[in-house]
Protein backbone atom coordinates (compact mmCIF):
# COMPACT_ATOMS: atom_id res chain seq x y z
CA UNK A 1 0.00 0.00 0.00
CA UNK A 2 1.50 3.55 -1.21
CA UNK A 3 1.75 5.86 1.39
CA UNK A 4 2.72 9.73 0.93
CA UNK A 5 2.95 12.45 3.09
CA UNK A 6 0.94 16.10 2.52
CA UNK A 7 3.49 18.77 4.51
CA UNK A 8 1.87 21.74 5.22
CA UNK A 9 2.90 24.79 5.66
CA UNK A 10 1.76 28.20 4.32
CA UNK A 11 -1.59 26.37 2.23
CA UNK A 12 -3.55 25.37 5.64
CA UNK A 13 -6.42 24.35 3.45
CA UNK A 14 -8.38 21.30 1.91
CA UNK A 15 -9.94 23.31 -1.08
CA UNK A 16 -7.61 24.32 -3.83
CA UNK A 17 -4.72 22.49 -2.46
CA UNK A 18 -2.29 21.02 -5.02
CA UNK A 19 -0.06 19.16 -2.12
CA UNK A 20 -2.42 17.62 -0.75
CA UNK A 21 -4.48 16.62 -3.97
CA UNK A 22 -0.88 15.26 -5.26
CA UNK A 23 -0.08 13.32 -2.02
CA UNK A 24 -3.78 11.84 -2.86
CA UNK A 25 -3.25 10.79 -5.89
CA UNK A 26 0.08 9.52 -4.89
CA UNK A 27 -1.18 6.86 -2.44
CA UNK A 28 -4.20 5.08 -0.71
CA UNK A 29 -2.86 6.63 2.49
CA UNK A 30 -1.89 9.98 2.88
CA UNK A 31 -0.10 11.93 6.24
CA UNK A 32 -1.43 15.38 6.15
CA UNK A 33 1.53 16.82 8.63
CA UNK A 34 2.16 19.83 10.25
CA UNK A 35 5.00 20.40 11.89
CA UNK A 36 5.43 23.22 14.78
CA UNK A 37 9.16 24.12 13.65
CA UNK A 38 11.19 25.07 17.22
CA UNK A 39 13.45 27.08 14.63
CA UNK A 40 11.00 29.26 13.53
CA UNK A 41 11.54 32.84 14.60
CA UNK A 42 9.85 36.49 14.76
CA UNK A 43 9.53 36.51 11.29
CA UNK A 44 7.41 33.21 11.23
CA UNK A 45 4.86 32.41 13.87
CA UNK A 46 6.42 33.53 16.88
CA UNK A 47 4.82 36.36 17.54
CA UNK A 48 1.43 36.64 19.43
CA UNK A 49 -0.68 37.80 16.26
CA UNK A 50 0.18 35.07 14.03
CA UNK A 51 0.85 32.59 16.72
CA UNK A 52 -3.17 32.71 17.71
CA UNK A 53 -4.19 32.90 14.11
CA UNK A 54 -2.04 29.94 13.06
CA UNK A 55 -3.47 28.01 16.04
CA UNK A 56 -6.97 28.78 14.91
CA UNK A 57 -6.33 27.32 11.17
CA UNK A 58 -4.64 24.28 12.36
CA UNK A 59 -7.77 23.56 14.33
CA UNK A 60 -9.94 23.88 11.94
CA UNK A 61 -7.85 22.26 8.72
CA UNK A 62 -7.75 19.37 11.31
CA UNK A 63 -11.92 19.80 11.81
CA UNK A 64 -12.03 19.09 7.40
CA UNK A 65 -9.54 16.98 8.02
CA UNK A 66 -11.95 14.62 10.60
CA UNK A 67 -15.19 15.95 8.06
CA UNK A 68 -13.16 13.53 5.47
CA UNK A 69 -12.41 10.29 7.60
CA UNK A 70 -8.43 11.76 8.35
CA UNK A 71 -6.85 14.17 10.94
CA UNK A 72 -4.02 16.40 10.85
CA UNK A 73 -1.15 14.55 12.30
CA UNK A 74 1.19 17.82 14.56
CA UNK A 75 4.79 16.82 15.60
CA UNK A 76 7.07 19.55 17.57
CA UNK A 77 11.03 19.89 16.59
CA UNK A 78 12.94 20.33 13.58
CA UNK A 79 10.84 20.08 10.16
CA UNK A 80 13.61 18.30 8.10
CA UNK A 81 13.93 15.46 11.15
CA UNK A 82 10.49 14.95 11.89
CA UNK A 83 9.39 14.76 8.43
CA UNK A 84 11.67 12.48 7.92
CA UNK A 85 10.74 10.46 11.33
CA UNK A 86 7.11 10.45 9.52
CA UNK A 87 8.03 9.32 6.10
CA UNK A 88 10.08 6.10 7.89
CA UNK A 89 7.43 5.64 10.64
CA UNK A 90 4.39 5.39 8.00
CA UNK A 91 6.78 3.66 4.99
CA UNK A 92 5.58 7.13 2.73
CA UNK A 93 8.08 7.41 -0.48
CA UNK A 94 6.89 10.36 -1.31
CA UNK A 95 6.61 14.10 0.60
CA UNK A 96 4.67 16.63 -0.92
CA UNK A 97 5.61 20.41 0.21
CA UNK A 98 4.35 23.57 -1.67
CA UNK A 99 7.32 25.47 -3.03
CA UNK A 100 7.88 29.00 -0.80
CA UNK A 101 10.12 32.11 -1.76
CA UNK A 102 12.11 33.01 1.65
CA UNK A 103 15.86 31.95 2.44
CA UNK A 104 13.51 29.61 5.81
CA UNK A 105 11.93 28.19 2.68
CA UNK A 106 15.04 27.62 0.43
CA UNK A 107 16.89 25.74 3.44
CA UNK A 108 14.34 24.40 4.55
CA UNK A 109 13.65 22.53 1.19
CA UNK A 110 17.53 21.64 0.85
CA UNK A 111 17.37 20.08 3.56
CA UNK A 112 14.06 17.82 3.27
CA UNK A 113 15.47 16.79 -0.43
CA UNK A 114 18.83 15.40 1.11
CA UNK A 115 17.57 13.91 4.66
CA UNK A 116 14.95 12.48 2.56
CA UNK A 117 16.77 10.89 0.41
CA UNK A 118 19.17 9.11 2.67
CA UNK A 119 16.01 6.65 3.09
CA UNK A 120 15.80 7.02 -0.46
CA UNK A 121 12.54 8.79 -0.47
CA UNK A 122 11.88 11.76 -2.20
CA UNK A 123 10.63 15.46 -1.78
CA UNK A 124 8.12 16.62 -4.50
CA UNK A 125 7.44 20.59 -4.94
CA UNK A 126 4.08 22.12 -6.20
CA UNK A 127 5.20 25.42 -6.77
CA UNK A 128 1.62 26.92 -7.74
CA UNK A 129 0.25 26.34 -4.53
CA UNK A 130 1.15 29.79 -2.80
CA UNK A 131 0.98 32.47 -5.84
CA UNK A 132 -0.97 32.56 -8.55
CA UNK A 133 1.64 32.62 -11.22
CA UNK A 134 4.96 30.56 -9.63
CA UNK A 135 7.85 32.96 -9.29
CA UNK A 136 10.77 32.73 -11.72
CA UNK A 137 7.38 31.65 -14.51
CA UNK A 138 7.40 34.89 -15.91
CA UNK A 139 10.44 36.72 -16.23
CA UNK A 140 12.01 39.70 -18.82
CA UNK A 141 14.09 38.82 -21.43
CA UNK A 142 17.84 38.49 -20.17
CA UNK A 143 16.81 38.64 -16.39
CA UNK A 144 15.91 36.05 -13.67
CA UNK A 145 12.88 38.22 -12.61
CA UNK A 146 10.84 41.76 -12.75
CA UNK A 147 12.03 44.65 -11.19
CA UNK A 148 8.83 46.96 -12.78
CA UNK A 149 5.63 45.90 -11.75
CA UNK A 150 3.86 47.26 -15.00
CA UNK A 151 5.40 45.07 -17.19
CA UNK A 152 4.89 42.09 -15.00
CA UNK A 153 1.48 42.56 -14.59
CA UNK A 154 0.80 43.03 -18.05
CA UNK A 155 2.39 39.31 -18.79
CA UNK A 156 0.78 37.96 -15.35
CA UNK A 157 -2.44 39.16 -16.92
CA UNK A 158 -2.39 36.99 -19.55
CA UNK A 159 -0.80 33.66 -17.82
CA UNK A 160 -3.01 30.40 -17.88
CA UNK A 161 -3.55 29.99 -14.43
CA UNK A 162 -4.33 26.41 -13.61
CA UNK A 163 -7.68 25.51 -13.06
CA UNK A 164 -9.53 25.29 -9.22
CA UNK A 165 -8.99 21.85 -7.40
CA UNK A 166 -11.69 20.52 -5.97
CA UNK A 167 -11.48 19.60 -1.83
CA UNK A 168 -11.14 16.01 -1.42
CA UNK A 169 -14.03 14.24 -0.90
CA UNK A 170 -11.82 11.07 1.60
CA UNK A 171 -8.53 11.53 3.67
CA UNK A 172 -7.22 8.10 5.10
CA UNK A 173 -4.45 7.50 6.98
CA UNK A 174 -1.98 5.02 7.50
CA UNK A 175 -3.08 2.95 10.64
CA UNK A 176 -1.28 4.03 14.03
CA UNK A 177 0.66 7.70 13.00
CA UNK A 178 1.05 9.27 16.21
CA UNK A 179 0.39 13.07 17.06
CA UNK A 180 1.23 15.72 19.26
CA UNK A 181 -1.84 17.57 20.37
CA UNK A 182 -3.14 20.90 18.28
CA UNK A 183 -0.64 23.88 19.57
CA UNK A 184 -2.29 26.26 21.39
CA UNK A 185 -1.14 30.00 20.64
CA UNK A 186 0.70 30.02 23.98
CA UNK A 187 3.01 27.19 23.41
CA UNK A 188 3.76 29.35 20.10
CA UNK A 189 4.88 32.57 21.53
CA UNK A 190 4.60 34.40 24.46
CA UNK A 191 2.43 37.33 24.98
CA UNK A 192 -1.04 38.31 24.42
CA UNK A 193 -2.36 38.62 21.52
CA UNK A 194 -4.34 42.30 19.57
CA UNK A 195 -7.60 42.36 21.30
CA UNK A 196 -9.23 43.34 17.89
CA UNK A 197 -7.68 40.22 16.28
CA UNK A 198 -9.55 38.32 13.23
CA UNK A 199 -10.49 34.27 13.88
CA UNK A 200 -8.14 32.10 11.86
CA UNK A 201 -8.86 29.05 9.59
CA UNK A 202 -10.44 27.91 6.21
CA UNK A 203 -14.15 28.07 7.66
CA UNK A 204 -13.70 31.49 8.35
CA UNK A 205 -12.10 32.14 5.60
CA UNK A 206 -14.16 30.82 3.00
CA UNK A 207 -17.13 32.85 4.72
CA UNK A 208 -15.57 36.32 4.61
CA UNK A 209 -15.23 35.53 1.00
CA UNK A 210 -18.72 34.91 0.26
CA UNK A 211 -19.61 37.95 1.37
CA UNK A 212 -16.77 39.79 -0.24
CA UNK A 213 -17.87 38.43 -3.38
CA UNK A 214 -21.61 39.17 -2.79
CA UNK A 215 -21.12 42.76 -2.59
CA UNK A 216 -18.16 44.84 -1.77
CA UNK A 217 -16.36 43.75 -4.33
CA UNK A 218 -17.54 45.68 -7.24
CA UNK A 219 -17.17 48.92 -5.03
CA UNK A 220 -13.34 48.21 -4.45
CA UNK A 221 -11.93 50.26 -7.35
CA UNK A 222 -13.90 53.87 -5.67
CA UNK A 223 -13.44 52.89 -1.84
CA UNK A 224 -10.28 51.25 -0.88
CA UNK A 225 -8.75 54.49 -0.53
CA UNK A 226 -10.99 55.39 1.82
CA UNK A 227 -9.81 54.94 5.62
CA UNK A 228 -13.05 55.53 6.98
CA UNK A 229 -15.01 53.07 4.88
CA UNK A 230 -12.96 50.11 5.54
CA UNK A 231 -13.95 48.87 2.26
CA UNK A 232 -11.16 46.27 1.41
CA UNK A 233 -11.17 42.77 1.62
CA UNK A 234 -9.10 41.85 5.33
CA UNK A 235 -8.16 38.49 3.22
CA UNK A 236 -4.31 39.19 3.54
CA UNK A 237 -4.13 36.62 7.02
CA UNK A 238 -6.02 34.37 5.19
CA UNK A 239 -4.08 34.33 2.12
CA UNK A 240 -0.65 34.34 4.11
CA UNK A 241 -1.37 31.43 6.09
CA UNK A 242 -2.84 29.84 2.84
CA UNK A 243 -6.46 29.57 4.40
CA UNK A 244 -7.52 30.82 1.07
CA UNK A 245 -5.90 29.68 -2.05
CA UNK A 246 -4.65 32.69 -4.19
CA UNK A 247 -5.51 31.04 -7.45
CA UNK A 248 -9.04 30.31 -6.66
CA UNK A 249 -9.65 33.86 -5.30
CA UNK A 250 -8.42 34.96 -8.77
CA UNK A 251 -10.92 33.14 -11.00
CA UNK A 252 -13.91 34.27 -9.04
CA UNK A 253 -12.57 37.79 -8.70
CA UNK A 254 -12.39 37.32 -12.29
CA UNK A 255 -15.83 35.79 -13.20
CA UNK A 256 -17.24 38.61 -11.64
CA UNK A 257 -15.49 41.23 -14.32
CA UNK A 258 -16.14 44.64 -13.13
CA UNK A 259 -14.05 47.55 -12.68
CA UNK A 260 -14.08 46.65 -8.81
CA UNK A 261 -13.12 42.77 -9.42
CA UNK A 262 -10.11 44.31 -12.12
CA UNK A 263 -8.73 46.36 -9.13
CA UNK A 264 -9.14 43.81 -6.57
CA UNK A 265 -7.33 41.28 -9.07
CA UNK A 266 -4.51 43.89 -10.35
CA UNK A 267 -3.46 43.91 -5.93
CA UNK A 268 -3.40 40.13 -5.91
CA UNK A 269 -0.79 40.72 -8.65
CA UNK A 270 1.20 42.80 -6.49
CA UNK A 271 1.55 39.92 -4.20
CA UNK A 272 2.98 37.67 -6.70
CA UNK A 273 5.62 40.39 -7.59
CA UNK A 274 7.15 40.80 -4.39
CA UNK A 275 7.02 36.83 -4.19
CA UNK A 276 9.44 36.74 -7.65
CA UNK A 277 11.15 39.38 -6.49
CA UNK A 278 12.39 37.91 -2.93
CA UNK A 279 12.57 34.78 -4.94
CA UNK A 280 15.36 35.57 -6.81
CA UNK A 281 16.51 38.03 -4.48
CA UNK A 282 16.45 36.53 -1.13
CA UNK A 283 18.69 39.12 0.27
CA UNK A 284 15.85 41.57 -0.23
CA UNK A 285 15.09 40.59 3.13
CA UNK A 286 16.96 42.35 5.03
CA UNK A 287 19.20 44.51 2.39
CA UNK A 288 18.36 47.27 0.02
CA UNK A 289 17.18 46.11 -2.80
CA UNK A 290 18.74 49.27 -4.98
CA UNK A 291 20.84 51.23 -2.40
CA UNK A 292 20.28 55.19 -2.17
CA UNK A 293 23.49 55.13 -0.03
CA UNK A 294 21.52 56.32 2.96
CA UNK A 295 22.89 56.91 6.12
CA UNK A 296 19.35 56.69 8.13
CA UNK A 297 19.23 58.32 11.49
CA UNK A 298 19.48 57.00 14.62
CA UNK A 299 16.64 58.43 16.89
CA UNK A 300 15.51 56.22 19.26
CA UNK A 301 12.12 58.83 20.92
CA UNK A 302 11.20 59.72 17.19
CA UNK A 303 11.29 56.14 16.53
CA UNK A 304 9.73 55.05 19.81
CA UNK A 305 7.00 57.62 19.43
CA UNK A 306 6.03 56.42 15.86
CA UNK A 307 5.65 52.60 17.63
CA UNK A 308 3.15 53.89 20.07
CA UNK A 309 1.16 56.34 17.15
CA UNK A 310 2.40 59.26 18.90
CA UNK A 311 3.83 61.18 16.18
CA UNK A 312 1.37 64.14 16.41
CA UNK A 313 0.02 63.48 13.10
CA UNK A 314 -3.40 61.92 13.43
CA UNK A 315 -3.23 60.01 10.46
CA UNK A 316 0.07 57.82 10.71
CA UNK A 317 -1.03 57.81 14.57
CA UNK A 318 -4.46 56.19 13.86
CA UNK A 319 -2.61 53.90 11.77
CA UNK A 320 -0.01 52.89 14.04
CA UNK A 321 -3.06 52.38 16.97
CA UNK A 322 -4.90 50.30 14.86
CA UNK A 323 -2.01 47.98 13.58
CA UNK A 324 -1.73 47.31 17.84
CA UNK A 325 -5.24 46.71 18.39
CA UNK A 326 -5.93 44.44 15.02
CA UNK A 327 -2.59 43.34 14.36
CA UNK A 328 -3.48 45.01 10.97
CA UNK A 329 -3.84 47.68 9.02
CA UNK A 330 -5.73 49.05 5.30
CA UNK A 331 -2.96 49.48 2.66
CA UNK A 332 -3.06 53.09 2.40
CA UNK A 333 -2.75 53.19 6.45
CA UNK A 334 0.69 50.75 6.19
CA UNK A 335 1.46 53.64 3.11
CA UNK A 336 1.15 56.38 5.22
CA UNK A 337 2.48 54.88 8.56
CA UNK A 338 6.11 53.71 6.15
CA UNK A 339 6.39 56.43 4.45
CA UNK A 340 6.59 58.95 7.74
CA UNK A 341 8.94 56.89 9.40
CA UNK A 342 11.32 56.18 6.17
CA UNK A 343 10.80 59.49 4.31
CA UNK A 344 9.72 62.05 6.73
CA UNK A 345 11.49 60.64 9.93
CA UNK A 346 14.24 59.05 7.56
CA UNK A 347 14.64 56.20 9.80
CA UNK A 348 16.00 52.98 8.41
CA UNK A 349 13.35 51.09 6.50
CA UNK A 350 14.46 47.77 8.37
CA UNK A 351 13.41 49.20 12.05
CA UNK A 352 9.86 49.53 10.70
CA UNK A 353 9.62 46.58 8.79
CA UNK A 354 10.51 44.62 12.08
CA UNK A 355 7.80 46.27 14.19
CA UNK A 356 5.24 45.83 11.31
CA UNK A 357 6.15 41.93 11.58
CA UNK A 358 5.97 41.92 15.06
CA UNK A 359 2.56 43.04 15.10
CA UNK A 360 0.59 42.38 11.54
CA UNK A 361 -1.62 39.36 11.47
CA UNK A 362 -0.58 38.77 7.31
CA UNK A 363 3.47 39.73 8.05
CA UNK A 364 4.96 37.86 5.71
CA UNK A 365 8.57 38.69 4.35
CA UNK A 366 7.92 38.60 0.60
CA UNK A 367 4.94 41.23 1.00
CA UNK A 368 6.04 43.58 4.34
CA UNK A 369 9.96 43.40 3.44
CA UNK A 370 9.30 44.84 -0.34
CA UNK A 371 6.26 47.01 0.37
CA UNK A 372 8.36 48.60 2.93
CA UNK A 373 11.81 48.98 0.58
CA UNK A 374 9.54 49.98 -2.01
CA UNK A 375 8.02 52.84 -0.24
CA UNK A 376 11.80 53.85 1.45
CA UNK A 377 12.65 54.20 -2.43
CA UNK A 378 15.19 51.27 -1.79
CA UNK A 379 12.95 49.14 -3.72
CA UNK A 380 10.79 48.65 -6.74
CA UNK A 381 9.29 52.15 -7.05
CA UNK A 382 9.70 53.82 -9.92
CA UNK A 383 9.77 57.10 -8.10
CA UNK A 384 12.08 56.29 -4.94
CA UNK A 385 12.02 60.24 -4.00
CA UNK A 386 8.49 60.70 -3.60
CA UNK A 387 6.87 61.73 -0.60
CA UNK A 388 4.08 61.60 1.14
CA UNK A 389 2.75 64.66 3.21
CA UNK A 390 0.59 63.23 6.10
CA UNK A 391 -1.67 66.18 5.93
CA UNK A 392 -2.76 66.26 2.47
CA UNK A 393 -2.90 62.40 2.92
CA UNK A 394 -5.53 62.66 5.86
CA UNK A 395 -7.33 65.04 3.95
CA UNK A 396 -8.19 63.12 0.69
CA UNK A 397 -8.20 59.58 2.11
CA UNK A 398 -9.83 60.57 5.46
CA UNK A 399 -11.89 64.01 4.79
CA UNK A 400 -14.06 63.82 7.60
CA UNK A 401 -11.68 62.80 10.16
CA UNK A 402 -13.31 59.48 11.22
CA UNK A 403 -10.68 57.04 10.49
CA UNK A 404 -8.67 59.39 12.83
CA UNK A 405 -11.76 59.65 15.89
CA UNK A 406 -12.20 56.13 15.48
CA UNK A 407 -8.73 55.37 16.70
CA UNK A 408 -7.76 57.98 18.86
CA UNK A 409 -9.75 58.59 21.57
CA UNK A 410 -8.52 62.17 22.67
CA UNK A 411 -9.87 63.25 19.29
CA UNK A 412 -13.53 62.17 20.26
CA UNK A 413 -13.25 64.68 22.88
CA UNK A 414 -12.11 62.34 25.49
CA UNK A 415 -10.34 64.85 27.44
CA UNK A 416 -6.80 63.13 26.32
CA UNK A 417 -4.47 65.49 24.50
CA UNK A 418 -3.07 64.79 21.03
CA UNK A 419 0.60 65.25 21.32
CA UNK A 420 2.27 68.11 19.34
CA UNK A 421 3.17 67.13 16.23
CA UNK A 422 7.07 65.67 16.60
CA UNK A 423 8.83 66.77 13.51
CA UNK A 424 8.27 69.57 10.94
CA UNK A 425 6.81 68.64 7.71
CA UNK A 426 8.98 71.52 5.65
CA UNK A 427 11.65 71.07 7.33
CA UNK A 428 11.31 67.15 7.07
CA UNK A 429 11.51 67.27 3.20
CA UNK A 430 14.23 69.62 2.78
CA UNK A 431 16.44 67.13 4.94
CA UNK A 432 15.15 64.17 2.80
CA UNK A 433 15.72 66.04 -0.70
CA UNK A 434 18.95 67.11 0.89
CA UNK A 435 19.99 63.88 1.65
CA UNK A 436 18.76 61.66 -1.14
CA UNK A 437 20.69 64.41 -3.53
CA UNK A 438 24.41 63.82 -1.72
CA UNK A 439 23.20 60.17 -3.08
C1 LIG B 1 4.74 49.08 4.36
C2 LIG B 1 3.83 47.96 3.91
C3 LIG B 1 3.91 46.72 4.51
C4 LIG B 1 3.07 45.67 4.08
N1 LIG B 1 3.18 44.43 4.69
C5 LIG B 1 2.41 43.40 4.26
C6 LIG B 1 2.52 42.12 4.85
O1 LIG B 1 3.35 41.87 5.73
N2 LIG B 1 1.69 41.13 4.40
C7 LIG B 1 0.77 41.35 3.42
O2 LIG B 1 0.04 40.43 3.06
N3 LIG B 1 0.67 42.55 2.82
C8 LIG B 1 1.45 43.58 3.22
N4 LIG B 1 1.32 44.81 2.61
C9 LIG B 1 0.47 44.94 1.41
C10 LIG B 1 -0.96 45.41 1.62
O3 LIG B 1 -0.97 46.62 2.31
C11 LIG B 1 -1.82 44.39 2.37
O4 LIG B 1 -1.73 43.13 1.73
C12 LIG B 1 -3.29 44.79 2.38
O5 LIG B 1 -3.43 46.07 2.93
C13 LIG B 1 -4.10 43.77 3.15
O6 LIG B 1 -5.43 44.17 3.28
P1 LIG B 1 -6.60 43.51 2.42
O7 LIG B 1 -6.52 42.03 2.47
O8 LIG B 1 -7.88 44.14 2.86
O9 LIG B 1 -6.19 44.01 0.97
P2 LIG B 1 -7.04 44.27 -0.35
O10 LIG B 1 -6.93 45.72 -0.64
O11 LIG B 1 -8.40 43.68 -0.24
O12 LIG B 1 -6.20 43.51 -1.47
C14 LIG B 1 -6.38 42.12 -1.73
C15 LIG B 1 -5.10 41.35 -1.57
O13 LIG B 1 -4.14 41.81 -2.50
C16 LIG B 1 -2.84 41.69 -1.94
N5 LIG B 1 -2.22 43.02 -1.90
C17 LIG B 1 -2.81 44.21 -1.86
N6 LIG B 1 -1.89 45.21 -1.88
C18 LIG B 1 -0.69 44.62 -1.91
C19 LIG B 1 0.65 45.09 -1.94
N7 LIG B 1 0.96 46.40 -1.93
N8 LIG B 1 1.64 44.19 -1.95
C20 LIG B 1 1.38 42.87 -1.95
N9 LIG B 1 0.14 42.36 -1.93
C21 LIG B 1 -0.88 43.22 -1.91
C22 LIG B 1 -3.00 41.15 -0.53
O14 LIG B 1 -2.80 39.77 -0.57
C23 LIG B 1 -4.45 41.51 -0.21
O15 LIG B 1 -5.04 40.65 0.74
C24 LIG B 1 2.14 45.89 3.03
C25 LIG B 1 2.07 47.15 2.44
C26 LIG B 1 2.89 48.18 2.88
C27 LIG B 1 2.79 49.53 2.21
Amino acid sequence: MRVSVALFTADLRVHDNPVLQAALKDAERVVPLFVVDSGIRRTGFAVPNRAAFLADSLADLDRALRARGGRLVVRVGDVAEETCRVAAQTGAAVVHIAGGVSRYAARREDRLRAELAVGRRELRVHDASLTVVPPGALTPVGKDHFAVFTPYFRRWESFSVRGVLPAPDAVRLPDDVGSAGLPRAQSLASGSASPGLPAGGEAEARRRLRSWLAGPLSAYDDRHDDLAADATSRLSPYLHFGCLSPTELVHRARAQDDPGARAFVRQLAWRDFHHQVLAARPDAADHDYRTRHDRWRHAPKEFAAWQDGRTGYPVVDAALRQLRHEGWMPGRARLLAASFLTKTLYMDWRAGARHFLDLLVDGDVANNQLNWQWVAGTGTDTRPNRLLNPLVQARRYDPRGEYVRRWLPELRGAGLDHPAPIVDLAEAAARFRERRSAD
